[in-house]
């Protein structure tokens, strides 16, 4: 969800660099992704992650739970072909009530396409 909307904002330079490859790269037929609660691809880039965590305890437990309400809809640990998974995401996720849970209290959502479209 969040690459949908991704514009190019992020935490840090190399955050955005790494979202932007990242992004590029589901785009294409052979992309597979692996879905997780864990700290990932995405994670790995970001200045506030220290030990495989969040060094901000309480953005730890509210992104845990942004994950696990959206693998409750998907299938965890399943290796999806991006753009069939990335489709699968726009069906379930296609209403502000389906992820009042997940975006509501976001920081970027005010910058975010995928949010903005469900506006
Ligand atoms: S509003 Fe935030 S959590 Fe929701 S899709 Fe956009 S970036 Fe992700």
């Amino acid at each position: 969800m969040c690459l949908q909307g991704f514009q190019g904002y992020g935490y840090s330079k190399d955050f955005v660099l790494n979202m932007t490859r990242i992004n590029d790269l589901r785009k294409s037929n052979d992309c597979t992704v692996t879905l997780t609660n864990d700290p990932d691809d995405i994670c790995s880039s970001c200045p506030n992650l220290k030990n495989d965590l969040c060094e901000n305890e309480k953005h730890d437990e509210i992104i845990a739970k942004m994950d696990d309400e959206v693998l409750s809809q998907l299938e965890y640990k399943k290796e999806y072909n991006s753009l069939d998974l990335f489709n699968e995401v726009s069906l379930k996720f296609n209403t502000l009530k389906s992820v009042e849970n997940i975006c509501n209290n976001c920081k970027w959502a005010e910058k975010c396409l995928f949010y903005k479209k469900l506006k």
